[in-house]
């Protein structure tokens, strides 16, 4: 077995690995840059009309054979850790005849994808692994391991062939809302792999524990109980753990939570593989706002199903308006148009997300907005990666021959974190084993 690390040995973000032995092909992931080559947000919108050779030349896709329409030996196969763009987002240029392993509900998430934000990523040939149960894809034998991540449905994976093993991390953390799964996976983890290839995303950032979405959760609900205004949050509608923190809160305070149309499909989607709230089942205090934009846009595409299914549970401005103090609104920049039709004189602005996103100059202008509608911001937010201890116990439980940094700015620190040999690659560059 051999495997290349195609992005990710020194940035976050465009995860890809190819391991391949004589007779079996497959990729790890294929995703999104977040970075480009200075260091700054990586923006594909320049790029979106060029050819798949264009984009080869632009370094955007890798070279990889048997992976583009026009291919003539395949390879065997694409694995899926999770829904995040940066890992599935250049899906959409691979031949449509290879087949997909993924989660069910990742799969799910793909499909919320291409309704909603006008992808066109088609799985034609897929299969839907388990926690825990090994599956072959040509002569590799492939265990996926349930995990903690911010991403609903996300998974690690052992990779088994000729003898050889390697470990892939994928995004995960040990303070979501999913801890047992790590817990679990500590109990029962792969020992003594050949290749540990550890993603490494908070490492620099800081070295104390993080908060849990417990924490976090008795941190919104104390805010809101002490509020006597509008609070509106800002966080990512795929971030389930943070969904579902907001919602308890909300019930403990005794406010309504208001979800939009995309916030509203990806719950009720995903509450058929968890328990989660959904405006469609029995639970309360749980409304739905239809946004102006996103609703004449979903029309528009013959798409207004998945707006009709949630009229009982609708919520208009005007409501919101005679009462904005009993309420919790996930808002968004698009969502502007709306919030101007919501009348008040202050408010909180809850900004639970990555802090980088934050200097997105429309994310800058959508809170200096707000702020000059007298709402203050406030941070509630914990990452949805490992931080080092919880690094630190993965390779502890995995005994690994070798650490590959992976998915991270800091490769090179991770020889003075963990006791077990580094090697560090390049982008690229083929590791024998
Ligand atoms: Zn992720
Ligand atoms: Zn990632």
């Amino acid at each position: 077995m051999k495997f290349k690390i195609h992005r990710g040995t020194k940035e976050i973000g465009g995860s890809c690995v190819e391991v391949w032995t004589e007779n079996s092909r497959i990729l790890l992931d294929f995703g999104m840059p977040l970075v480009d080559e200075k260091g700054d947000d990586f923006n594909f919108y320049p790029y979106k009309d060029l050819t798949q050779q264009e984009l080869i030349h632009e370094g955007i896709l890798h070279n990889i054979e048997g992976l583009y329409p026009g291919s003539d030996k395949l390879i065997d196969g694409i694995v899926i850790s999770h829904a995040h763009q940066d890992h599935i987002g250049l899906l959409g240029y691979v031949n449509t005849e290879i087949k997909y392993y993924l989660g069910e509900a990742t799969h799910e998430i793909i499909k919320l994808g291409n309704d909603f934000h006008q992808k066109d990523i088609q799985l034609k040939h897929f299969f839907h692994f388990e926690k825990a149960k090994t599956f072959d894809v040509g002569d590799i034998s492939i265990t996926p391991y349930w995990n903690d991540h911010s991403a609903f449905d996300a998974y690690s994976f052992l990779l088994e062939a000729n003898g050889k093993t390697i470990f892939y991390s994928g995004d995960f953390r040990s303070h979501g809302r999913k801890a047992k799964a790590f817990e679990w996976f500590i109990r029962n983890a792969p020992q003594n792999v050949d290749y540990l290839l550890l993603e490494g995303t908070t490492i620099g950032s800081s070295d104390e524990l993080f908060k849990t979405e417990d924490e976090l959760e008795q941190e919104f609900a104390t805010l809101f109980k002490n509020s006597d205004c509008i609070n509106y949050i800002s966080t990512s509608s795929q971030n389930i753990d943070r969904l579902v923190s907001i919602y308890r809160a909300c019930l403990e305070s005794g406010k309504t939570f208001v979800i939009d149309i995309y916030t509203a499909n990806v719950l009720n989607t995903l509450s058929e593989f968890a328990n989660l709230p959904t405006p469609l089942k029995d639970f309360k205090q749980i409304n739905v706002l239809f946004p102006n934009k996103l609703t004449t846009n979903l029309f528009e595409r013959n798409l207004e199903h998945l707006v009709y299914k949630f009229t009982g549970s609708k919520i208009t401005t005007a409501t919101i308006s005679e009462n904005p103090s009993n309420y919790v609104v996930i808002v968004r920049p698009s969502m502007k148009i709306d919030l101007q039709k919501i009348t008040v004189d202050k408010g909180n602005l809850v900004y639970s997300m990555w802090d980088g996103y934050k200097k997105k100059p429309y994310t800058m202008e959508f809170i200096d907005w707000l702020e000059s509608k007298n709402f203050t911001v406030i941070d509630i937010h914990t990452s949805g990666h490992a931080d080092t201890p919880t690094l630190k116990r993965m390779v502890g439980a995995i005994k690994p021959k070798y650490i590959v940094p992976i998915h991270t700015f800091e490769g090179d620190n991770y020889k003075d974190i963990f006791d077990y040999p580094v090697v560090r690659l390049e982008d690229g560059e083929v590791q024998e084993m």
